[in-house]
């Protein structure tokens, strides 16, 4: 981490709202349901597949699981009305992991449930080291009622990801997995920390994902990785069908364009939300080379949507 990134992260806490919000509008679509939706359509007239994200992390009570629930409930209407794609991604902790598994199961199942009505696909997503367990926990115990309706998260910096997707094999039934390096720091006893060893990490277990029949959203916006992703589709064509890139809303605009110009399928993630505050400064601090991309992204021409 250079002093830059250091300097950048430790000082956000310490930055005015408004320059946060600034600093984070690119990768933002608004506070706003009607925002995200107005993203998602341009999205899709342009080619591109989408995920909605409500934003929202470690949610302290009941209530604040409900309110998520009921926002993404309204989402997923709202999708289904305007004829969009219905893709939604869930926090673990936003469905209540940290306050007890059983809530969060039941907070996942009552989307998943409505999600299959729709034709939907919900993502449980991945966060920090200590969660791994409970959320695989949860993904595995609903996996089998709502087989290719509900997808997971494997972090390709965790040591321990290849044996959970060996595991994840195993299980009958079909499989798909946003595969990503890791946004969280994580100690070196459990992850890698070279950006080599991760990268070889991703490909791996890419590789290991597709081999065993397995769905790969590689949501990434490394250009080596990437070429790394082609080259293991190229001696696997058969498997082409099965893997997507996925990229978050604003970042890697020209990559991303020139993917889909090739006619790789590209999926862009639209997080909306009043949360944004704690989302962005959580996320820079985490991870200080975000704060990096956010500084020089505020002089960006944000993309219109
Ligand atoms: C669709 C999607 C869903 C994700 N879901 C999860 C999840 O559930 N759990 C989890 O732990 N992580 C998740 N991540 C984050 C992921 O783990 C990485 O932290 C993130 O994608 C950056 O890694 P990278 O592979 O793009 O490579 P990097 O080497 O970090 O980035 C490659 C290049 O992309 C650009 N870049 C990357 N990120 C940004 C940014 N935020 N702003 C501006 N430029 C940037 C930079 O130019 C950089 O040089 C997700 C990422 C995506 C794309």
């Amino acid at each position: 981490m250079n002093l830059f990134d250091k300097l950048a992260a430790a000082s956000l806490p310490l930055v005015p709202r408004p320059i946060v919000r600034r600093l984070s509008r690119r990768y933002i679509a608004g506070e706003h349901r009607a925002d995200a939706l107005r993203a998602g359509r341009k999205l899709e007239k342009a080619g591109y597949a989408v995920t909605y994200d409500v934003l929202g992390e470690a949610v302290e009570d009941q209530q604040d699981v409900n309110l998520a629930v009921q926002e993404y409930q309204a989402l997923l209407q709202d999708i289904a009305e305007e004829g969009l794609e219905l893709n939604i991604s869930l926090k673990p902790t936003q469905m209540g992991l940290l306050l007890d598994e059983k809530i969060c199961v039941e907070a996942v199942e009552q989307l998943a449930q409505q999600a299959k009505g729709h034709g939907a696909f919900v993502r449980f997503e991945m966060e920090d080291s200590p969660t791994v367990d409970a959320t695989l926990r949860v993904f595995q115990q609903l996996r089998e009622a709502y087989g290719e309706t509900l997808g997971c998260v494997i972090q390709s910096m965790l040591r321990r990801s290849e044996d959970d997707v060996r595991t994840l094999l195993k299980n009958p039934g079909p499989l798909n997995v946003r595969l990503v390096k890791g946004i969280y720091v994580e100690p070196a006893e459990i992850a890698f920390q070279s950006p080599e060893d991760v990268n070889d990490s991703f490909l791996r277990i890419f590789r290991l994902l597709l081999e065993g029949g397995a769905f790969v959203g590689a949501a990434t916006h490394d250009s080596v990785l990437i070429q790394g992703i082609q080259n293991i589709l190229s001696e696997l064509p058969e498997a082409a069908h099965r893997c997507e890139i996925q990229m978050l809303l604003g970042v890697q605009e020209e990559l991303r364009q020139s993917l889909r110009e090739q006619n790789i399928p590209v999926r862009v993630y639209i997080p909306y939300g009043t949360q944004w505050h704690p989302y962005v400064v959580r996320r820079l601090r985490k991870n200080p080379k975000l704060a990096r991309y956010a500084f020089f992204g505020m002089f960006k021409k944000k993309e219109k949507l």
